[in-house]
């Protein structure tokens, strides 16, 4: 680590998440961001197996696509008992029939905000009902395009133990903008990269530090035997 800045050695990191995960993952782009929306909202506190067969479902329901008129013309019972995979599906399918009351109340065709400078667009998506920062973010970067990086609990974790304390969402959020330069492609790439590295090697228990490349290069204070922050600097783990 010797005396490098926090950026510079943040932005170190990246870089050798990227170069060893960063072929491994493929960024794909949402065309439909109510799709997406539901995708993301499913997805939380669940494997993403789960997810994609509870979004199957729904979308079987649905007669095979996902519209908010769709999704309202079945009870909350028969939406709950389509995404039962996913768990949570009481409170799950009442979230997502208010979202798509609330869309065809306001007659809000998420495609249209396209426009929209960032900031308005995020404040906008964060009215909507079931969804919070990662959610927005996620359709910000992966149907808007826009260089904004969703912070899900493995990168909340990773990061917190570069710096060596429990980070908020946005701090983890703003420390990662600080190192990349604007390209949404590699944003993209960059969050899916870092989520392979914390489901193989900066696991939330037993991080694999002995074969971690920011080991091995010394830049990570909470390596195993580091003696700096250990792993009591991880993050919460939850989204
Ligand atoms: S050295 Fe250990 S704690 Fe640090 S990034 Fe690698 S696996 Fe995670």
């Amino acid at each position: 680590m010797g005396t490098l800045p926090l950026p510079e050695r943040l932005r170190k990191c990246v870089e050798l998440v990227l170069r060893f995960w960063g072929h491994r993952v493929s960024v794909e782009w949402s065309e439909d961001p109510f799709e997406l929306l539901v995708e993301t909202i499913l997805s939380q506190n669940t494997s993403s197996e789960n997810a994609e067969r509870a979004v199957e479902s729904l979308r079987r329901l649905c007669g095979g696509v996902l519209t908010p008129e769709r999704i309202l013309e079945h009870s909350t019972e028969e939406v709950a008992e389509s995404i039962r995979i996913a768990g949570m599906q009481w409170r799950r399918a009442v979230v997502l029939r208010r979202l798509c009351s609330v869309l065809l109340t306001q007659g809000l065709d998420l495609r249209r905000l396209s426009d929209l400078p960032t900031p308005e667009l995020r404040r906008r998506l964060l009215e909507l009902p079931g969804v919070g920062e990662k959610t927005a973010d996620i359709l910000l970067l992966f149907h808007y395009r826009r260089p904004v990086m969703p912070v899900d609990t493995h990168i909340t974790r990773i990061v917190s133990r570069w710096v060596g304390r429990r980070l908020r969402y946005s701090e983890v959020q703003d420390l990662l903008h600080r190192v990349l330069p604007p390209d949404p492609e590699l944003y993209a790439r960059t969050h899916l990269a870092l989520i392979q590295f914390g489901r193989e090697v900066c696991r939330a228990r037993s991080p694999q530090c002995s074969q971690c490349p920011l080991s091995i290069y010394g830049l990570c204070p909470s390596r195993c035997g580091g003696g700096v922050a250990g792993h009591g600097g991880g993050a919460p783990e939850r989204s």
